[in-house]
């Protein structure tokens, strides 16, 4: 039985990849600061500890790994990574826990490593044009990522193609696009658009209003979580080491996205659109590489990803609403 080692498996991806890995045969450790918020994990042994602690990564390798999924970051969606307030922290905790990982198992006998970096590597000045934007595998240079998230995660890349070039590492190298789907974070800070929408709409009266960041124009596609870790699987079985874009090519402005939701529940709401933090003005997976070395694309529209999304984040609202009145009521009673 192959042993692969999810490093961020109490995250939104890490969570449902381990799921995936179990379903092909794997025995999978788990690790991560915290177990998965919404879910029991799969994993058969889960560790819990910082990744930036050279003496919690090795202490991941008692066992002998075949496999190592790197999905552990310091993460969240434009209200976190695009205010400029994280970035020492992002850059910091990501970089450090890349180095120990690469140092460590290039000492293990570990067949491959998967590394998840971001489409937020692409330059921004490919991507003004809402309906039009460039991010083609080798468009990278001259670098001109956004946002500091985009600058580690290019950093690291070059880092893990390094420890290819002159260790022998086998890496495997994907650019996430917006992977969305049930069991991620929908509120807090850290949530991605589609959760933060979704929240939203499901906390709204029919006939409110939502707010909307930006003017809503700007524009990006998105994949449903079954899709990526499928992609994901894909790229380690091949003998092909990327950079390659993981994500959809169906692309939608963020303001068809709120209507899209609102459709999924029923509501007519107004949409308010106020300052925030907005990222790049377009931005699309361009899927040529991937259709090419792996023979994959994404199997599951747009839209039924949404709806599946929209029922779990409703649910979860509705549940903390029934948990906030029945504590209101004990309180009154006492
Ligand atoms: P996530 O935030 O849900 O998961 C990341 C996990 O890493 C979290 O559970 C967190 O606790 C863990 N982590 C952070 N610092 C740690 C540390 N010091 N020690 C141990 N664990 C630590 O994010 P996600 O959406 O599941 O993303 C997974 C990976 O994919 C990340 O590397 C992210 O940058 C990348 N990515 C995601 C998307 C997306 O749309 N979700 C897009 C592009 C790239």
């Amino acid at each position: 039985m192959k042993v692969a080692l999810v490093t961020g498996a109490g995250g939104f991806i890490g969570s449902h990849l381990v799921t995936f890995l179990k379903s092909k045969g794997y025995r999978v450790i788990g690790a991560d600061l915290k177990l998965p918020e919404f879910s029991v994990t799969t994993a058969d042994e889960f560790k819990i500890g910082d990744l930036r602690s050279i003496e919690f990564v090795e202490s991941l390798f008692s066992i002998p790994v075949d496999e190592v999924y790197q999905l552990a970051a310091d993460m969240g969606g434009a209200g976190y990574l695009f205010t400029g307030e994280n970035d020492a922290d992002v850059m910091h905790n990501s970089v450090l826990i890349n180095l120990n990982l690469l140092n460590v198992v290039t000492q293990k006998k570990v067949d491959k490593v998967f590394y998840s970096s971001s489409a937020c590597i692409y330059p921004e000045y490919n991507q003004m044009d809402a309906n039009n934007p460039n991010c083609t595998e080798g468009s990278e240079y001259p670098a001109a990522p956004d946002s500091e998230y985009g600058w580690e995660k290019l950093f690291s890349e070059r880092l893990y193609l390094s420890y290819q070039r002159n260790y022998g590492l086998n890496v495997k190298i994907a650019r996430f696009h917006n992977i969305f789907g049930p069991q991620g974070t929908f509120d807090g800070g850290r949530e991605k658009v589609p959760a933060a929408l979704a929240r939203k709409v499901a906390m709204a009266q029919d006939g409110g209003e939502i707010e909307i960041w930006g003017d809503g124009t700007q524009t990006r596609s998105f994949l449903y979580i079954d899709d990526c870790v499928e992609a994901v699987f894909k790229l380690m079985q091949s003998d092909f080491s990327g950079p390659v874009n993981i994500g959809s090519s169906e692309l939608i402005s963020i303001n068809a996205l709120a209507k899209c939701f609102m459709r999924i529940s029923g509501k007519q709401l107004t949409l308010k659109h106020v300052k925030g933090p907005i990222g790049v003005q377009g931005r699309n997976s361009d899927n040529r590489l991937i259709a090419e070395k792996l023979n994959w694309l994404p199997g599951i529209p747009l839209a039924s990803g949404l709806e599946q999304t929209y029922q779990w984040i409703a649910q979860q609202v509705n549940a903390r609403a029934g948990q906030t009145s029945e504590l209101a009521n004990q309180q009154k009673t006492a």
